[in-house]
């Protein structure tokens, strides 16, 4: 990872003003990285602290997916995603993908506000950092009968 990290930013409905908050508290920090998120978290974020997020589209309609492709290809650092654990929601398998793919790729994921208060403030985020991704080849490779 460089020094600037590239941070998706995701907040259920009933979490979205906790990452608001969260990143308002947080705007200066933010600032010099790379922010891309979910659509209406994105507008959220855009509108209520001017900082500048690439949007995808909304979680329920793919946005959540989008950014799974981003962590696939590589082009994540940091997922920030306030998650609602006390609603069902029609994407609930769109939910778990987002989760399953940075455990697989090893990216930093933070899905309540005191994990990001201590991801912003580990001595690694703003200094370049060695992630290890672990090498999938050999299941690509593997035998197939
Ligand atoms: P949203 O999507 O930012 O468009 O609300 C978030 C989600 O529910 O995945």
């Amino acid at each position: 990872m460089n020094r600037n990290k590239r941070i998706g930013l995701i907040a259920h409905d009933a979490r979205k003003a906790a990452l608001r908050d969260f990143v308002r508290a947080h705007a200066g920090k933010l600032k010099g990285h790379e922010l891309v998120a979910t659509g209406t978290t994105g507008r959220m974020i855009a509108e209520e602290t001017g900082l500048a997020v690439r949007r995808f589209r909304s979680g329920p309609l793919g946005g959540d997916q989008q950014m799974g492709a981003l962590i696939a290809e590589g082009g994540l650092d940091i997922l920030i995603f306030f998650t609602d654990p006390m609603t069902t929601m029609p994407h609930d398998v769109d939910v778990k993908a987002l989760v399953r793919l940075c455990t697989l790729y090893n990216v930093v994921l933070a899905c309540n506000q005191a994990s990001a208060d201590f991801v912003l403030t580990s001595t690694h985020f703003d200094a370049p950092y060695e992630r290890a991704v672990p090498d999938y080849d050999s299941y690509i490779n593997r035998e197939i009968s």
